[in-house]
């Protein structure tokens, strides 16, 4: 097996194997992509995978609407695999207090083009006639958006990637990156080492450690966050949208058939975990809380039956915003990190920013300095001052 490569990417989940698809796209030489456990054994495989463009920064907004359109036209764009996009639309429920950032935010969506309105709560009625909307002051309505699948997106892009001379390798752990000097040099893996220019780490909370050695501070704090499916009861009627209820906190998002996935808002709800890897259930109270939460909004369906609770961790960093780009501490190396729960939208579209990085030294997407690994250690944190972009629509 060679061990020599231009680039070694860390991490299989969709980060790093979007990545590796955008690389390998433009011809950026030998890829490696080293994963530990298993592609999307990480969150991306618990994702709820909602894909939505409302965001505070339009930086993230412009990401987002690149991801939208990749999902919505896998065959076209990525050729391999799908995408499991469902265009079931996201309509977002708001309490008065939210009001005025809401339209801010609609505002610059409309600006991009995107099809996004605010609506009345008579309006949201008209969208979603099960929903109580008493306590709704008004809602925003996303027709375009809905959701995809983490697992199936990771490993189409990974077979995808593979189709074009990828090497992806699952089972070795990457233990450090070697150096000399101030380059980047390769990693040191559990059986051996890989030689590269270029090294990308995708590697969820672990990212941390492997940076810390050479003095990057990217402080991410595991939270393990509970979903809960439920069967909706036979009378409910069709499908209704992804609905994020920003006034109980709470997501709900269709599943096949007549599931429904309940999910929290808050990114730091939850407890911190370490024990990333570990597969665990949702607690019975969880389940039942916010299949409370469910019943709230959609009366009648405190009936509806408990199918199953399971947890992911996300990977929350101080400003609850992601880390991507050049990692000045050592040259040749980049990461991709601290999406605090809301990444997967963003998978597209940090993968091409990255390849842009890597190959261009710049990229046309967005400006990246605000997305620097380095704001914390230097105390620049994205939105100290903003509570509605810190609170995760994911
Ligand atoms: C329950 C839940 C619901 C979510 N819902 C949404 C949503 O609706 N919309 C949205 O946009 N986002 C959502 N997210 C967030 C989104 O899923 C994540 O931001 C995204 O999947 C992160 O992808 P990643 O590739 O960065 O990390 P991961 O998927 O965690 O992948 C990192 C990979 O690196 C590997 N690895 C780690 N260390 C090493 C090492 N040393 N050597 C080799 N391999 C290593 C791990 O095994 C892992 O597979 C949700 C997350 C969770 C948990």
């Amino acid at each position: 097996m060679a061990n020599t490569a231009d680039i070694v990417i860390v991490g299989g989940g969709v980060h790093g194997a979007s990545t590796a698809w955008h690389l390998a796209k433009r011809g950026a030489g030998k890829i490696i992509l080293i994963e530990k456990e298993g592609i999307a054994a990480g969150a991306s495989g618990w994702s709820s995978a909602i894909v939505r463009m409302h965001y505070t920064l339009e930086s993230l907004t412009r990401v987002a609407m690149y991801g939208r359109e990749m999902f919505g036209d896998w065959k076209n764009i990525v050729g391999v695999g799908e995408s499991g996009f469902r265009q079931v639309g996201f309509l977002i429920l708001f309490a008065t207090a939210e009001v005025p950032h809401a339209r801010e935010v609609i505002a610059m969506q409309q600006r991009l083009g995107i099809n996004a309105r605010m609506i009345t709560p008579g309006e949201v009625g008209d969208i979603e006639p099960r929903l109580v909307r008493d306590d709704v002051t008004a809602g925003a309505w996303e027709p375009n958006s809905g959701h995809a699948d983490g697992s199936t997106v990771a490993n189409s892009f990974i077979s995808a990637a593979r189709d074009l001379g990828v090497d992806v390798r699952i089972g070795p752990e990457v233990l450090a990156m070697t150096s000399e000097g101030s380059r980047v040099t390769g990693v040191a893996m559990s059986d051996g080492v890989i030689s590269a220019e270029t090294v990308i780490v995708e590697a969820g909370f672990r990212t941390s450690d492997l940076l810390a050695e050479y003095g990057v501070d990217l402080p991410i704090t595991p939270v393990r966050h509970a979903i809960t499916v439920v069967e909706r009861t036979p009378d409910f009627g069709g499908i209704h949208p992804i609905v994020s209820d920003r006034i109980a906190e709470t997501y709900f998002r269709p599943e096949a058939g007549s599931l429904t996935l309940i999910g929290e808002h808050d990114p730091m709800k939850g407890p911190v975990d370490e024990d990333v890897e570990a597969v665990k259930p949702a607690e019975l109270n969880e389940q039942v809380s916010q299949l409370e939460r469910f019943a709230a909004r959609f009366p009648g369906q405190d009936s509806a039956s408990l199918v199953r609770g399971y947890t992911g961790v996300y990977d929350c960093s101080p400003d609850f915003m992601p880390a991507f780009g050049r990692v000045q501490a050592l040259d040749g190396l980049f990461v991709g990190a601290g999406f605090s729960g809301h990444g997967f939208k963003l998978s597209p579209g940090v993968g091409k920013i990255l390849s842009d990085l890597v190959i261009d030294g710049s990229t046309d997407l967005i400006d990246v300095q605000p997305f620097r690994v380095e704001r914390f250690a230097e105390g620049d944190l994205l939105g100290a001052e903003d509570g509605y972009m810190n609170r995760s629509l994911a």
